[in-house]
């Protein structure tokens, strides 16, 4: 077995784990493998491990990706990085969801730019829930509105939440700030009852996630290893 077939088993394995000791199951939880910055060697490898969905953050390596499996209808892409307005065609055209919507105009610009052909663009609001030094993110107060504007847009779907907090090694506190994003996705599923995934929990956080009541991990390192963000590494969306 490879080293990223191992990784993933083990993956698995935790959330596993991590879902047991809440009283969830595990088949709740989707797995998304972050592939950013790694060959489509190793998206290879975990194809072969039964790995389907998979995250990219820089639009154009991740449209060259979904070009390169095009002939794998059974992969799904999920775009999670940063979306400038100038890059949301290439979103629009290519992947299947986009957890990192963040305002009105780009929501616009997506439902605009959704190829008629294509089934609607799954899309993710995201909160900025933690982390002050982040640009990314709406504050929770936004949050009627923007769903309410997602809601009307005719060739998007509003699905959930995203969040990405900030970086935190206590177990305890990480859960205080995932169920604060689990209190706010019930609230608007009570709007909106159709919304069903809550995309929160990374490498070192995907426990307390899963506590919290995430349905969707998303996985880098500790599926493909460390990322080296040399010079062959694109530098930006
Ligand atoms: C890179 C990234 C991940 C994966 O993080 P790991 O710590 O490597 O698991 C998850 N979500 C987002 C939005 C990312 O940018």
């Amino acid at each position: 077995m490879s080293t990223i077939q191992q990784n993933l088993q083990d993956v698995r394995n935790r959330i596993a784990a991590a879902a047991r000791n809440c009283e969830r199951s595990p088949e709740e939880i989707t797995l998304l493998a972050v592939s950013k910055t790694k060959p489509v060697a190793a998206i290879e490898e975990a194809i072969a491990a039964g790995q389907h969905a998979f995250g990219e953050n820089y639009v154009q390596e991740g449209v060259d990706k979904i070009h390169y499996f095009a002939g794998n209808p059974e992969l799904e892409w999920h775009f999670i990085g940063p979306l400038q307005s100038n890059k949301s065609r290439l979103v629009a055209e290519n992947f299947a969801w986009c957890h990192t919507v963040d305002r009105l105009k780009i929501a616009k610009r997506l439902s605009e730019q959704r190829p008629a052909d294509m089934p609607a663009l799954n899309v993710l609001i995201q909160v900025n829930i933690s982390d002050e030094q982040s640009k990314s993110g709406i504050q929770l107060a936004e949050l009627p509105d923007l769903a309410a504007g997602i809601h009307g847009l005719p060739n998007l779907k509003l699905r959930g939440l995203m969040a990405i907090p900030a970086p935190e090694s206590d177990f305890q506190r990480q859960l205080a700030v995932f169920q604060q994003m689990n209190q706010a996705f019930l609230t608007l599923k009570q709007r909106y009852p159709e919304i069903d995934t809550l995309s929160m929990g990374m490498t070192d956080d995907m426990a307390a996630a899963i506590s919290a009541g995430s349905n969707l991990v998303r996985i880098g390192t500790a599926i493909f290893g460390a990322r080296d963000y040399g010079s062959t590494a694109p530098a930006q969306a």
